[in-house]
């Protein structure tokens, strides 16, 4: 067994899911509409979850916001790493972080997003 499969397998065992139901379905770059700017990841974990959301992130560089995208699956939603060539990604800095989640009357999920400062 390789050691990318133990630690997947430890992961699971941590949020109580079955090993074969996660998986990297995929990253979504939530984008400024205006500026452009990349706010966060949403990283669907769980592509079986019987799940569909609308989200949307405030930009923090112009004060403008992203566009809606929906997305099937469960999520594990974080701030977004600039890529560096030659880094793990595991080491890639956050240039953004999300303070909180909020729920708007049309029924998406905003995540508020901040500059990460350390
Ligand atoms: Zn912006």
């Amino acid at each position: 067994m390789s050691e990318g499969i133990e630690m997947s397998v430890e992961f699971s065992k941590a949020e109580g899911r079955e090993p074969q139901g996660l998986k990297d379905a995929g990253h979504h770059i939530l984008k400024c509409s205006n500026c452009e700017k990349p706010l966060c990841d949403i990283w669907v974990i769980d592509p079986n979850a019987q799940i569909t959301e609308k989200y949307w992130a405030n930009c923090p560089y112009c004060g403008d916001k992203s566009y809606q995208q929906q997305i099937s699956g469960g999520v594990a939603p974080g701030g977004y790493a600039r890529p560096i060539d030659g880094v793990s990604n595991e080491d890639w800095p956050l240039l953004t972080l999300i303070e909180d989640y909020l729920y708007p009357e049309d029924g998406s999920i905003q995540l508020k997003i901040i500059k990460n400062r350390s």
